[in-house]
């Protein structure tokens, strides 16, 4: 069977946000052309088949395990509203207040757990028999602790809004790639002020 690489993988995400950073662009709405073939948007996560088998592919699933509508529902809710959240550029997000409510609704779901492993470190996990997909909430409050979910922001292009992981020194980086987003976004800026100058 052929693995498709992970966007965590390709993207060269650390790997303390794998899980929430593939979670988040499991919806891609970017439309780009690289080389002449143009990037058509997907949702991995689409049906609950699909939705499974992302699952069972990250070990979220046990044996025999399942994933329902009911499930899918609360996961898509999970997805829109952690996307929601984050499209705010971090200096906003303490006023995003709608986005924040919305948020900690759709965590309800998926509660938490204090474990703590045998050498004393200790993590926030599902409760058993809940959904796994709590670990992509672990992963977001494991970020906060270690003060960079600022980091983990929305592409400013509105035809990408892809979710990235700023990795620059500065944490100032507005879109996922400067070549293709910051690019388009510059150079349409220039055409803009050209016409108001002309
Ligand atoms: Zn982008």
């Amino acid at each position: 069977m052929l693995v498709s690489m992970r966007l965590s993988e390709k993207y060269d995400v650390p790997a303390e946000l794998e899980l929430l950073y593939d979670f988040v662009n499991s919806l891609d709405r970017r439309r780009y052309v690289e080389n002449g073939v143009a990037h058509a948007g997907s949702d991995e996560i689409d049906t609950p088949r699909r939705l499974e088998a992302w699952m069972r592919e990250r070990g979220l699933l046990q044996r025999g395990g399942h994933v329902d509508a009911g499930d899918h529902r609360a996961a898509l809710e999970l997805r829109q509203a952690l996307r929601d959240f984050l499209l705010n550029p971090p200096e906003d997000r303490p006023q995003a207040r709608e986005a924040a409510r919305h948020l900690t609704a759709a965590s309800r779901k998926f509660p938490l757990m204090l474990a703590v492993a045998d050498k004393g470190a200790v993590e926030l996990v599902p409760v058993p028999g809940s959904n796994a997909l709590g670990r992509v909430l672990g992963q977001m409050i494991g970020l906060a602790e270690m003060g960079r979910l600022a980091r983990l922001k929305t592409c400013a292009s509105d035809e990408c809004h892809w979710i990235f992981f700023d990795r620059s020194k500065p944490a100032n980086r507005h879109w996922c790639s400067s070549s293709i987003c910051g690019n388009r976004q510059k150079t349409r800026a220039y055409r803009v002020r050209q016409r108001r100058a002309s």
